[in-house]
C-alpha cells in the first residue's frame, strides 16, 4: 500500500493545496510537471526475484499507473480530504465502485442519465440486484446512490440526512458529487462513505479531457479499487492526467468565480420572471413583460433557501453553491429557440468548464422536460452574460409574437 499524501499541506487554504499538494512527488526541476508518455517502465535489475519490481516499485505498466496519475491523485486527495483514484471516464468511476462493493440492493436517487445506464448495466451483469429510490425504506440496502447538487437543476439534496438512513441501515452512501467539486462542497464532512466526480467537468475545467474520480476514506480502500482499475484497464491516460493536473492548479479560482457569477444570472433570470407576472402589489411594464413571460421556472440551490427545511445548504455548500442551473419556459419552442440564440453560451452538451454551455436535455434523455434547458456558467462576466439574456429574451418575445400572426 503506498500513501501518496503529503500530510505538509493538510491544514493549507485548498488554493495553496491545488498547487503544493505534490510538491513531494517532483523528480525533476520544471516547475510545470513534465508530462510522462512511456507505457513501460524499466525493472530493476538487482530485484529480479520476481515481476512488479520496478525501479520505483509504483510504476511497471501504465495500466497500473504513471508518475503523473500520481501527482494528480496526491493534488486531488488532499483537495477531497480522502484517497483519489483517477480513471478514464466519470462513469467508469461510477462502475467501479459498483464492482467494488457488488451491492445487492441499491436505493438510487434522482441523478445524470448515464449513471443510471451504468448501474442497469451492473444489475445484468449480477443477477437479482434489486433498486429502490431514495426515499423508500433502506430495508436491506446496501449502497445508497446520491447526486448533489442534482444534473441538470443545480439543486442540493441534504447529504446528512440521507448519510443517517444509510448507515441506521448498514448501507454505504456514495455521492456523485460532481457539480460541486472543492471548495463548493465537502460530502465527507456530512457523512458521504464514498465520493464520486466526472473530472471531465469542474476538476478538468476546459472541456478538454475526459476523466473520472472515485475518493475513498481509507487508503487501503483506494489501493483496492487501484488494483481493480489495473485489471480492468480503466486508467486514465498520460496525456489527460497531464491536463488534469495543469487544471487542478487554478480549480479553486475557477469554481468559486463560475459560482458568484451563477448564483447573479440566476437571481437575474428569477427577478425578470418575477417582475412579469402581475401580482396585486406589481403592474408589469411591457419591457419587464416582454423579458421574462416565457420563463416558467428557474432552478438552482440559491433559490432553494427560502423554502421550508434548507437549512442544510449553506452548511453543505460553505463556499457558494455549483455554477449550473436550470431554465424552463413555456413551451419546447422557447427553450430551443433560447438555446440557438444565446451566443455566450455555447449550445452544447456537458458542463463545468470556463466556456458557458447551454444543453437541450431532452435530446439525450427523453424523461427530461422538453422545455427544461440546462445551463453551465464559466468565466464569462456577469455583464456580459446579462446583456447576451437580454437579447436573447427579447428577441424570443419577438419571435414568439410574429410566430402568432402568421
Ligand atoms: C458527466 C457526469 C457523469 C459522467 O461522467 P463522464 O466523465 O462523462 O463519464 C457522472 N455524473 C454526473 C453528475 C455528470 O454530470
Amino acid at each position: 500500500m503506498v500513501e501518496i499524501k503529503n500530510s505538509l499541506y493538510k491544514m493549507a487554504a485548498p488554493s495553496t493545496q491545488s498547487l503544493h499538494a505534490d510538491a513531494h512527488l517532483r523528480a525533476t526541476a520544471d516547475v510545470t510537471a513534465p508530462i510522462n508518455v512511456s507505457t513501460t517502465f524499466e525493472y530493476a535489475k538487482d530485484k529480479m526475484d520476481g515481476l512488479n519490481y520496478g525501479i520505483d516499485q509504483r510504476y511497471v505498466y501504465t495500466s497500473a499507473g504513471t508518475p503523473t496519475l500520481t501527482k494528480v491523485e496526491a493534488t486531488l486527495s488532499t483537495l477531497t480530504d480522502g484517497h483519489a483514484v483517477v480513471y478514464c471516464s466519470g462513469v467508469s468511476a461510477a462502475f467501479s465502485v459498483l464492482i467494488e462493493h457488488r451491492p445487492k440492493k441499491i436505493a438510487l436517487g434522482q441523478c445524470f442519465f448515464g449513471i443510471n445506464d451504468i448501474v442497469k448495466q451492473y444489475q445484468q451483469l449480477v443477477p437479482g440486484v434489486q433498486i429502490v429510490g431514495i426515499n423508500c425504506s433502506f430495508d436491506k440496502v446496501d449502497l445508497v446512490w446520491l447526486e448533489s447538487p442534482l444534473n441538470p437543476t443545480g439543486e442540493v439534496m441534504d447529504i446528512s440526512s440521507y448519510a443517517l438512513r444509510a448507515h441506521a441501515a448498514g448501507a454505504l452512501l456514495v455521492v456523485d458529487s460532481t457539480l460541486a467539486p472543492p471548495p463548493l462542497s465537502y460530502p465527507f464532512r456530512q457523512g458521504a462513505d464514498i465520493v464520486v466526480h466526472s473530472a471531465t467537468k469542474y476538476l478538468g475545467g476546459h472541456n478538454d479531457l475526459l476523466a473520472g474520480v472515485v475518493v475513498t476514506k481509507s487508503a487501503k480502500s483506494a489501493d483496492s479499487l487501484r488494483n481493480s482499475r489495473a485489471v480492468l484497464g480503466t486508467i486514465a491516460g498520460s496525456l489527460e492526467c497531464w491536463l488534469l493536473l495543469r487544471s487542478l492548479r487554478t480549480l479553486f479560482i475557477r469554481v468559486q468565480q463560475q459560482s458568484q457569477t451563477t448564483a447573479r444570472l440566476v437571481a437575474f433570470l428569477e427577478n425578470a420572471r418575477r417582475m412579469a407576472v402581475a401580482t396585486p402589489c406589481h403592474t408589469p411594464s411591457e419591457q419587464e413583460y416582454k423579458l421574462g413571460h416565457r420563463i416558467s421556472t428557474v432552478s438552482h440551490a440559491s433559490l432553494q433557501l427560502c423554502a421550508a427545511n434548507c437549512s442544510f445548504i449553506e452548511t453543505q455548500h460553505p463556499h457558494g453553491f455549483g455554477a449550473v442551473f436550470a431554465i424552463r419556459f413555456a413551451c419546447k419552442g422557447s427553450a430551443l429557440f433560447v438555446a440557438r440564440h444565446l451566443s455566450l453560451h455555447r449550445f452544447a452538451t456537458s458542463l463545468g468548464g470556463v466556456e458557458s454551455l447551454v444543453e437541450w436535455c431532452h435530446g439525450w434523455n427523453s424523461s427530461a422536460y422538453p422545455t427544461l434547458l440546462r445551463i453551465s456558467v464559466g468565466l464569462e462576466s456577469f455583464d456580459d452574460m446579462a446583456k447576451d439574456w437580454t437579447q436573447t429574451l427579447l428577441a424570443l418575445n419577438d419571435y414568439m409574437v410574429a410566430k402568432a400572426k402568421i
